[in-house]
């Protein structure tokens, strides 16, 4: 007996609500077929803790908010293998206490990828309440919502199937000065990339994967034109995976950036990056770089690309 065939319920249920509840029904029945075939990534969750992170406000090396920065990756990732990398940096203005983060997911295969941000605010926009919602807040939010799907993985399988993945939270990637300089930069990946080649790590990197600038609304990821090419057409690949090719790679632009420390040692490196923020760029270390400017939109797009390129690196 089929359900309309009741009669009890024919008379019982008028007419017009029978046809709404088939097509409820019929819609229950087709949801299985018509979701995408892998769920997307969760940009709402990465927009909140983007939201939480930069409310800290201004986190400038030797601020308080950057203390706070601090405590805020160290108290979200306390489950998890968090490793502290604090060293002291010689910076224009004297020795300056900088750490990075870096948390790890271990792998089946052996070798590591590297996702990177940076997560502090520039020293010299310490007087205009600049917090960088975009630049650097949107990526460190990004990082942690792959974090957790990272730690779901590894929770229900012990360990990832593919490579072993690492985040990388790093410090001091802006200038102190207002003039960027090779020596006044990208100090905390410097360190990074100097130690890691020193004990050896650096040999396990198939590839270092970062992120800044792409929790824009108006999203437009440059290929930055240093990045290791087969890097470039993995993440082209994993884009037109999911119809997102429109935001990708439709100029290109040479930056200098936290993935320059561990391109010059040799490992396999891309900059994702959207530098033009803004009418002419206007927003871009400015106090107009704010919450409002970034969208959960930008940040699922972002995540669905970084999960599958490390697919993709985990298949080559
Ligand atoms: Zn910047």
């Amino acid at each position: 007996m089929s359900f309309w065939n009741c009669e009890k319920i024919k008379t019982w249920v008028p007419e017009e609500t029978q046809l709404w509840l088939g097509l409820v029904l019929a819609l229950l029945l087709l949801t299985p077929l018509t979701l995408p075939a892998q769920q997307r990534f969760n940009g709402a969750a990465a927009l909140e803790y983007t939201r939480q992170f930069v409310a800290i406000g201004p986190r400038w090396p030797t601020s308080q908010g950057h203390m706070k920065a601090e405590e805020f990756l160290r108290n979200h990732f306390r489950h998890d293998q968090l490793e502290e990398d604090a060293f002291t940096a010689s910076t224009p203005i004297g020795p300056v206490a900088m750490r990075n983060f870096i948390v790890r997911f271990p792998g089946k295969k052996n070798g590591v990828i590297v996702l990177a941000t940076h997560y502090e605010t520039n020293y010299w926009l310490k007087n205009i309440n600049y917090v960088g919602a975009n630049d650097s807040g949107s990526t460190t939010g990004l990082l942690m919502a792959i974090g957790d799907q990272l730690r779901a993985e590894t929770a229900r399988r012990k360990t990832l199937d593919g490579y072993s993945v690492w985040l990388v939270f790093d410090d001091g990637e802006e200038s102190i000065q207002p003039a960027w300089t090779d020596s006044d930069s990208l100090y905390g990946t410097r360190h990074l990339a100097a130690k890691w080649a020193r004990d050896g790590t650096l040999g396990k990197i198939k590839a270092f994967i970062l992120a800044d600038m792409i929790g824009d609304k108006d999203l437009d990821i440059q290929r930055e034109s240093q990045s290791t090419d087969w890097l470039v057409a993995l993440v082209r690949q994993a884009a037109k995976k999911f119809g997102y090719e429109r935001y990708f790679f439709k100029q290109d632009e040479q930056v200098s950036d936290d993935h320059l420390p561990f391109l010059r040692r040799g490992v396999p490196s891309i900059d994702i990056i959207d530098i033009d923020y803004g009418p002419n760029d206007s927003y871009h270390h400015t106090a107009k770089d704010t919450m409002d400017k970034i969208s959960a939109k930008s940040l699922t797009i972002d995540g669905d690309v970084f999960m599958e390129t490390i697919r993709l690196i985990d298949q080559r």
